[in-house]
């Protein structure tokens, strides 16, 4: 079997990109291989970012000599009316130490008092195995909700409603989400 590694240490990241690929691969976790840290996003872009955590976890692997593909994943939403934040800070969006929905919170608030809310979800995964690099793109357009509803999901997905959707991504289910995420894609 083909040997994966996902480079992620965000547990509903990983679960969600777990569940999309097919499972004729031998999916690893960090943790499986002990791996622990924390690549410091110093990136402007999010392919700058992916190739980061996707280069320094093959370092990991190789140091260890495990053979395998790594997924690496550096997402986050655009907001038109903000000029594209949270963008590449969308996970430290209320400072380094706040919660998705401390995140959230900040969102609404700067986006108060304005209609217009088109945003959209951007993830930019890179493929890499030994020095060869893929990159993929994927987005999914939606609306920011005025208020957040829904339990599912994580970071934003209580207040993006896809296009096409009543239901923010957090009022939908994880199958229903995985059909048309930006991760997806
Ligand atoms: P990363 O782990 O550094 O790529 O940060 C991604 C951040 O973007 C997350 O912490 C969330 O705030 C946000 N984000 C990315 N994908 C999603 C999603 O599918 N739903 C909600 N928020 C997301």
């Amino acid at each position: 079997m083909f040997n994966i590694l996902i480079a992620s240490q965000n547990i509903k990241k990983r679960n969600e990109l777990l569940h999309l690929l097919p499972n004729t691969y031998n999916v690893i976790m960090p943790s499986d291989i002990d791996y622990h840290d924390n690549v410091e996003e110093t990136e402007t872009s999010f392919e700058g970012n992916a190739r980061l955590k996707a280069q320094a976890l093959h370092n990991f692997a190789l140091s260890k000599g495990l053979n395998a593909a790594i997924i690496a994943d550096d997402s986050g939403l655009e907001v038109e009316a903000l000029n594209g934040a949270p963008g590449v800070y969308s996970a430290r969006y209320a400072g380094v130490h706040q919660n998705d929905n401390d995140n959230t919170q900040l969102l609404l608030l700067n986006l108060k008092g304005i209609t217009h809310r088109k945003a959209r979800f951007v993830s930019v995964i890179i493929y890499q195995v030994l020095q060869e690099i893929h990159v993929f793109r994927g987005e999914v357009q939606g609306t920011i909700a005025y208020q957040a509803r829904g339990t599912n999901g994580f970071g934003y997905d209580a207040v993006f409603i896809p296009t096409g959707f009543r239901s923010t991504f957090a009022e939908l289910t994880a199958d229903q989400k995985n059909l048309i995420s930006h991760r997806a894609q």
